[in-house]
């Protein structure tokens, strides 16, 4: 997995990109107290289970995408609760 931070809040998360249209997010921190988006949406009365990320670091997260600071993952995609796998491209 490879860190981006939010270009707004500047919070870190890790980003792990299997294919193209498949990229897996896993936050390091609470994301209420973390991230500035969230905190105001949480705050404004959105249930947070609603929330499903913060649109600035969707925005950098596509950004190190772009500029390819984040590199297709060959690995396999752990999926709780069930023995799925996508296969990783070649
Ligand atoms: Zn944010």
């Amino acid at each position: 997995m490879q860190p981006v931070e939010c270009g707004m809040c500047g919070n870190r998360v890790l980003v792990e990109k299997y294919s193209p249209t498949h990229i897996s997010t896993q936050w390091l921190d609470d994301a209420t107290t973390a991230c500035a988006e969230f905190r105001r949406l949480s705050a404004a009365g959105t249930p947070i289970d609603r929330l499903r990320s913060c649109g600035a670091l969707d925005a950098s997260i596509d950004t190190a995408v772009v500029e390819g600071r984040i590199t297709e993952s060959h690995r396999t995609v752990p999926v709780s609760g069930s023995t799925h796998e996508v296969r990783a491209y070649t």
